[in-house]
């Protein structure tokens, strides 16, 4: 009469609960399947404690003279477990008692007494993470584990679930129900979102500015995008992978991301988006999973974690700061991105990029005063040496130039603001601050907007006044355009080539730490200099920026202890680590890069074009932009590090590319005896887990899971 159950029926019972579908493996919580009470038979499935919430409970169901898969199938409606003790006290004593006793086995099954009750099954019950956090916990102080096996049985990848905005479960599933899916896409930055859909990067922001939730959708986000981005609740993009723009940057601010949404038709002229039979205008409601990557029509209602599943959150991290080698930094721009790290367990930051700083309508418009101006600026510098290292608008110069260095000085005074309040919310922690490395094209505007609206502007029969700057932007937008522009003049290539750019990045970081000292605020900055390929590179940009350093610490009268180093990310720079390291106090390697340049996949393309079916048919074992591919990207980052260390035995080292918050690049990474890796705010607690938990395996506390 009974059937001992197979593993779909763990599925159909989750869903029956209307449980995520992102519960990760569970141990040592019981499911048990138990049947056979006497003449008036019957079956259930009973938890050992909520698999919602992690309670300290038995849940689950019972149904008389029903078999187990009419419990799971949903076909009859069960009774609560408390019903059985009222038909059946003795069994449901009996089951109360196994619950404690089962909670130390894992996949038990076990037969009681023939005609009173069989225990048919017992396993790990799959469970929520806040579940699963708390669970851990809670044996600890039960004394049934210990904190090793309590740091071992949460799986990493879900921690930044707890911390991130989710659908109503059941408003969703109603949605689903009523026909709302359009599209699947890639999950870039975790957490729900539901608001109104725009199409405009401007409108979107005005509209957020007016009170409405909005949510950013694009073929693919670009860098003058960012104030959309900043004003949504969520972003999707029909275009692009997982270290895609909108991916990167949305990660960084915790905004909720769904890229490589491919069936998605975004048509940004007319304002719209169609799939699956959908078609959503501006202003009307859309919502995103950016944990499964669903895309949703209309809305659906998001709710934020509670705090106090946070704290079992930190207390569970506080064990695993214990277990780990590897040191966690974060990736942050700005000071609040720069506090939240710090309130997620990060030691520093490990990446500061310099570029996300330039952005926003304001500064943008600044920045490109300095861009259209640079290569006058730059010829008349190198007649003129004296006068241009000042770097100041003077009246002696030439108006372009006078215009390059107004602009500049405008921008050193609001990176001073920026390093400051990054430096301050980190205080003793190092700040690793990069210095420019977008290519400059990406500050201005698109080409092709540029020609339309002068074709447009000349169709109407403007006047020529009022044509010309779109003439001479044009102009500028062509000069800088490139092919490749991530293989293009980026990173050091600038710093060389535009040195006045740089100079005022290093005066605005030694000005900032300097202020700070003297307010008896120790800071640790440190230097980086991206897309390094030949040591030369570095040995020149460290004579002018040495230079730029020592003249604004002896103006200060402030010694600053800063660290000078560089970002590796270019293959050659692994294989001549040596040279490197000559000059470098410190390396980043810049994975998204470095996985780039070692497949010659495109970073923006690939995923959304090949890679996807490359991972789906087993040609690669998993997406190297995600995961570091350990022979061949890790094979180079292992190269770079004897190499550096073999000349600089205290050389610091880390990773600071999207993998820094992957558990199986964390664990290589670990393995690899890398300093500390860094990654965004919101995946520090992913990484604190995942290097607890990699410093813990082959250990007895590791062998537990
Ligand atoms: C990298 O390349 O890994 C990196 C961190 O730099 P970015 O993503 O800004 O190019
Ligand atoms: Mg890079």
């Amino acid at each position: 009469m009974f059937q001992s159950w197979n593993s779909p029926r763990a599925i159909s019972y989750r869903d029956h609960y209307s449980i995520p579908h992102t519960w990760g493996t569970a141990v040592n919580v019981m499911g048990m399947v138990f049947g056979n009470l006497g003449n008036d038979s019957g079956t259930g499935v009973l938890f050992t404690r909520n698999p919602a919430n992690g309670a300290r409970e038995l849940y689950g169901e019972y149904l008389v003279n029903g078999q187990g898969e009419d419990v799971v199938a949903g076909i009859r409606t069960p009774e609560p477990f408390s019903a059985l003790s009222e038909r059946h006290s003795d069994a449901h004593a009996s089951l109360s008692g196994f619950a404690g006793h089962l909670e130390n086995h894992y996949r038990d099954m076990q037969d009681v007494e023939r005609g009173r009750l069989y225990l048919l099954q017992t396993r790990n019950a799959q469970r929520t993470v806040q579940a699963a956090v708390r669970i851990a916990v809670e044996m600890v102080e039960e004394g049934l584990i210990s904190r090793q096996e309590a740091v071992n049985k949460v799986v990493p990848e879900e921690m930044t679930q707890l911390f991130v905005p989710r659908f109503d479960e059941e408003a969703r599933a109603q949605a689903v129900g009523g026909n709302a899916y359009m599209a699947q896409g890639f999950g870039a930055s975790p957490g729900a979102a539901t608001g109104k859909a725009y199409f405009d990067a401007t409108r979107a922001a005005e509209a957020a500015a007016q009170g409405v939730s909005v949510i950013l959708i694009r073929p693919e986000t670009k860098p003058d995008d960012i104030h959309g981005i900043l004003a949504a609740k969520g972003v999707l993009t029909s275009r692009g992978g997982v270290t895609s723009h909108a991916a990167v940057v949305t990660r960084g601010l915790g905004v909720p991301c769904v890229v490589g949404c491919e069936a998605l038709q975004v048509d940004v002229q007319s304002r719209s988006c169609s799939a699956s039979g959908h078609t959503i205008k501006e202003g009307e409601d859309i919502s995103i999973d950016a944990t499964s990557g669903e895309v949703l029509a209309g809305a659906i209602p998001t709710f934020q974690p509670q705090l106090d599943e946070v704290h079992e959150a930190q207390v569970l991290l506080g064990w695993a700061d214990e277990y780990r080698r590897l040191g966690v930094f974060a990736n942050a721009d700005t000071p609040t991105d720069a506090q939240r790290a710090v309130s997620m367990g990060a030691e520093g930051i490990g990446l500061c990029r310099t570029e996300h700083m330039f952005l926003g309508p304001e500064r943008v418009e600044v920045v490109q005063r300095m861009l259209v101006n640079a290569q006058e600026a730059e010829r008349w510098a190198k007649e003129h040496p004296e006068e241009a290292s000042r770097r100041a608008p003077l009246p002696s110069q030439p108006h372009g130039v006078q215009t390059f260095y107004g602009a500049l000085d405008h921008l050193k005074g609001l990176q001073i603001e920026d390093f400051t309040g990054i430096l301050r919310a980190m205080g003793n922690h190092p700040v690793i601050i990069r210095l420019l490395d977008a290519p400059l094209h990406e500050f201005l505007p698109r080409y092709e907007d540029l020609v339309r609206s002068i074709v447009t502007l000349e169709a109407q029969g403007a006047p020529d006044g009022e044509i010309e700057p779109h003439r001479q932007q044009l102009q500028i937008v062509e000069s800088l355009r490139e092919a490749n522009p991530m293989l293009g003049h980026r990173g050091c290539r600038l710093g060389l080539t535009f040195p006045a750019i740089y100079e005022m990045q290093v005066e605005a970081i030694i000005t900032a730490s300097a202020n700070l000292i003297q307010e008896g605020i120790m800071v640790h900055p440190e230097i980086m200099i991206p897309l390094i390929a030949h040591v030369n590179e570095l040995k020149q940009l460290q004579v002018n920026l040495t230079g730029v350093a020592e003249s604004v610490q002896a103006a200060m009268a402030t010694e600053v202890d800063y660290k000078y180093g560089t970002m590796v990310e270019v293959p050659r720079a692994c294989m001549t680590a040596d040279d490197v390291a000559q000059v470098a106090e410190f390396f980043s390697f810049g994975t998204n890069d470095l996985t780039q340049m070692t497949y010659g996949f495109s970073r923006d393309d690939a995923e959304g074009k090949f890679l996807n079916q490359y991972i789906q048919d087993e040609t690669l074992p998993s997406n190297p932009f995600m995961t570091i591919d350990p022979e061949g990207v890790g094979g180079l980052i292992r190269i770079g590090v004897q190499k550096g260390r073999s000349v600089r035995p205290d050389l610091e080292v880390g990773i600071c590319g999207e993998h820094g918050g992957d558990p199986a690049s964390v664990a290589f990474c670990h393995r690899e005896g890398l300093d500390y890796v860094s990654c965004s705010p919101f995946r520090v607690p992913i990484a604190r887990l995942a290097a607890a938990q990699a410093a813990l395996e082959g250990t007895a506390g590791g062998d537990t899971r």
